[in-house]
């Protein structure tokens, strides 16, 4: 196929669908929500979605009310929940479009009194719009969420809402990818199961119950209830070094594979003398002959300037070539003197893998001092996502 676009992501919905099977089996009797929030982690939300929707997810994760719009104008009819806040001002979107949401402020709760929704009766139609609301249990994260008797004041006014229905109870956990001890995610394990325990004392159950991300899905069975929201490993990458090694020792094995590959092409080829320097500010000059190429892409496209300038590494016919000089915004300078056959319109791998050789995430997040979320998260949305 003719390639009509000089940077591309490409999303390989073979890698995707084996990691979303990889899942489902070690979940057991629990559903898989994907959690495609910032547009999929990088790799295109629709595309993305409805690669993971025939791959039957049972749910699926937004950070915004946007993105759950758009997945449903990409045909997705299964349940959606926004992860993040949701304005006052889009709670009649998410009603009108069977949009989940999350809730923790009494201040939601008057917003959805003024939406003056009709009363469900006793057995609701499965077609009668109603506010579909997950409780946001604070069990240690300090982030998102109430505990205890606001927990319980939030559910009981919540309930007095025409038209509202309480349909989930969730926590996240704060110190599960950075560590190789579970404790901190036990005690917040336990303090979920309190506050759970409580609603269900006072005639609450919510039906979906969920703690687990990708590292609680992976490492800790007891997490799941009966959902668990799985991201960053869907997307085949590790959630992190400590993840992968807990997961190695409690033989908790499960086989990801990288999802997204970001290419660009080759725009020009030069030699220059030794001493020549390199793009802007002439941070750099070559050590000796060299042949370099021009690469179209830069830190708009989400090429790291600060991080990735003189030390970035791309693929070029499988060689690693350097990146020499600073990333501009639209373009940067590679060293492709050891690949003499290198061409004009060459395919160049930014991350992923060509030949033998792969430049990982975890690779361009050591450069940039993050970790791989924000190096995929971070690739421009604009740039074309490609299913390959
Ligand atoms: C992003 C997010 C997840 C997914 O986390 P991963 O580590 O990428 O699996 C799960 N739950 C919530 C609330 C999130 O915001």
């Amino acid at each position: 196929m003719q390639n009509l676009h000089k940077t591309r992501v490409e999303v390989s919905a073979r890698a995707l669908g084996h990691n979303i099977k990889g899942f489902k089996s070690i979940l057991g009797g629990a559903k898989m929500m994907a959690v495609v929030k910032s547009n999929a982690y990088g790799h295109g939300l629709a595309e993305t979605a409805k690669i993971a929707d025939k791959n039957g997810v049972a749910w699926f994760g937004v950070d915004n009310v946007d993105e759950g719009l758009a997945l449903r104008k990409a045909g997705i009819k299964k349940p959606i929940l926004v992860l993040g806040y949701t304005l006052n001002s889009r709670l009649r979107n998410c009603v009108d479009n069977s949009l989940s949401f999350m809730a923790y402020n009494q201040e939601t709760v008057k917003a959805l009194r003024s939406l003056k929704l009709k009363p469900l009766g006793v057995h609701p139609s499965k077609t009668a719009k109603a506010a579909y609301v997950h409780l946001k249990i604070e069990t240690g994260t300090t982030r998102q969420g109430v505990a205890g008797k606001q927990l319980l004041d939030l559910a009981k006014s919540l309930l007095k809402v025409p038209g509202v229905v309480i349909e989930g109870a969730s926590t996240h956990y704060a110190n599960i990818e950075d560590t190789t001890d579970s404790s901190y995610a036990e005690l917040q394990l336990k303090r979920y199961q309190e506050n759970l325990d409580n609603l269900i004392r006072i005639g609450i159950d919510p039906p979906w119950k969920h703690t687990a991300c990708s590292a609680a899905a992976i490492l800790y069975p007891e997490t799941y209830f009966n959902l668990a929201r799985v991201g960053i490993a869907m997307y085949g990458l590790w959630p992190s070094k400590e993840t992968q090694a807990v997961a190695k020792r409690e033989k908790r094995l499960i086989d990801l594979e990288p999802v997204l590959t970001w290419k660009t092409v080759i725009a020009q080829i030069k030699s220059v003398k030794k001493n020549t320097p390199v793009s802007y500010g002439l941070t750099e000059k070559v050590s000796r002959d060299a042949k370099l190429a021009v690469l179209p892409i830069g830190y708009w496209d989400g090429y790291d300037r600060r991080g990735l300038s003189q030390v970035g590494q791309v693929l070029v016919r499988g060689h690693r070539c350097k990146v020499v000089g600073r990333i501009c915004m639209n373009m940067c300078v590679i060293d492709v003197t050891e690949v003499p056959q290198a061409r004009v319109e060459d395919e160049v791998v930014l991350l992923g893998k060509q030949g033998k050789d792969r430049i990982s995430a975890e690779d361009l997040a050591a450069k940039i001092g993050t970790i791989n979320y924000e190096v995929v998260t971070r690739i421009n949305p604009t740039l074309p996502r490609i299913v390959v």
